[in-house]
């Protein structure tokens, strides 16, 4: 990859249930980040309602992104229960995650909410165009692509490095039909779909994945963060 770093976005889904849990869990992951795991950008993505004391007690070894993105693309107003992009901007937030299988189908979100507002979205690799409709190419870098088949969430199921490797070389060839190939080289596209400390080594080697989504497994300090790199 054109990136040194590589992007480990860690997400907890409708966990833990508690802030003590929570804060556990962050500071936890962030004290087994040492400089000795160079290759990592790390994110982990949280509930909102712990973004601020995950933060805090993270101390700046990771980012912290906000686990859904804002779910409308209207900055404010009367819409009850939703979260603008400016208020998750406010508290110091760089990232969201957006349009997660699990988004779309049990809560229905569809590319209109995910691409709402193009200057922060995210996208799986068949809602490409979709998701990207209106990112200039500028801001790519602020972007990073996630590709997970569906079978592989959370089931114990992880895609042999082959098959994710030709999906995420298919992805690319969009984004390069979309940017230019030049372009289309920089974007991170990571994998997603039972990732463990097993296999992220030889999901990592191949030339197109550049990193890893993972939720599972970033509910367990011994796992996230911790075994990925062998230094
Ligand atoms: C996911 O839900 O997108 C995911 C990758 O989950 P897990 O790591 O638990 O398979």
């Amino acid at each position: 990859s054109a990136h040194a770093r590589k992007p480990l976005r860690g997400f907890w889904k409708l966990n833990p249930q508690t802030k003590e849990e929570a804060l556990t869990f962050a500071s936890g992951i962030a004290s087994a980040i040492t400089d000795s795991t160079p290759d990592f950008d790390v994110a982990l993505f949280v509930p909102y309602v712990f973004i601020e004391s995950t933060m805090s007690v993270v101390g700046g070894k990771l980012s912290v992104g906000a686990e859904v993105r804002a779910s409308f693309p209207h900055s404010s107003g009367a819409y009850t229960g939703g979260i603008s992009t400016s208020m998750i901007k406010s508290v110091g937030v760089d990232w969201v995650l957006a349009g997660h299988s699990e988004r779309r189908e049990i809560f229905g979100e569809t590319d209109y909410y995910i691409n709402a507002q193009p200057t922060s979205p995210g996208a799986c690799a068949t809602q490409l165009k979709k998701g990207l409709k209106g990112v200039r190419k500028e801001d790519l870098d602020r972007v990073a692509i996630a590709y997970e088949p569906v079978w592989a969430i959370g089931t114990g199921k992880v895609a042999t490095p082959e098959i994710a490797q030709s999906l995420h070389a298919k992805c690319r060839d969009i984004l390069a039909g979309m940017y230019g190939q030049e372009t289309a080289n920089m974007i991170r596209i990571l994998y997603g779909g039972s990732v463990t400390p097993d296999n992220i080594d030889d999901l990592m080697a191949m030339p197109d994945i550049d990193g890893a989504l993972v939720s599972g497994a970033s509910l367990d300090i011994n796992k996230f963060g911790i075994n990925w790199v062998k230094s």
